[in-house]
C-alpha cells in the first residue's frame, strides 16, 4: 500500500535529496512543501502517513508548524518526525516537546534513514 508522506523543507538542495532517496522505495509518495505555511495550507485537504519537518525555516520554523498540527485534532495524529542537523539534547527535547513523534539528523545515512521512514509508516 502507497504511504503518503509529505516533506516540509525550506533548503532547496535538501529538498531534492531528500526526494530522491524517499523515491527510492517505490511504496512511497513524496509531496513537498517549501514553507511551514504552505505545509499547513496543504494539510488543510491533504492527511499524508507522515510529516518529515525540517526544524529551521524562515517566519515560522518546524517546532511552530508541528505544535498546530498537533492542536488541531483532524491533524494530531499524523506522526510528525524532526529533521534538523542539530541534534544537542535540548534539541531533540524541544522537538519532542513540540511533539515530534522522533528526530532525524542531517545529512542522514540512507540506510538509517529508510528504516526510520519504515518504522514511522507502519
Ligand atoms: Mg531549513
Amino acid at each position: 500500500m502507497t504511504k503518503q508522506i509529505l516533506l516540509v523543507e525550506d533548503n532547496s538542495s535538501n529538498r531534492e535529496l531528500f526526494v530522491e532517496i524517499i523515491r527510492l522505495n517505490k511504496k512511497y509518495e513524496v509531496h513537498v512543501a517549501d514553507s511551514g505555511l504552505k505545509a499547513l495550507e496543504m494539510l488543510e485537504t491533504f492527511h499524508p502517513d507522515l510529516i518529515l519537518m525540517d526544524i529551521h525555516m524562515p517566519e515560522m520554523d518546524g517546532l511552530a508548524v508541528t505544535r498546530t498540527i498537533k492542536s488541531t485534532p483532524e491533524l494530531s495524529s499524523i506522526p510528525v518526525v524532526a529533521l534538523s542537523a542539530l541534534a544537542m539534547k535540548s534539541d531533540i527535547e524541544s522537538a519532542i516537546e513540540a511533539g515530534c513523534s522522533g528526530y532525524i539528523t542531517k545529512p542522514v545515512r540512507i540506510k538509517s534513514f529508510m528504516d526510520e521512514l519504515e518504522m514511522y509508516t507502519k
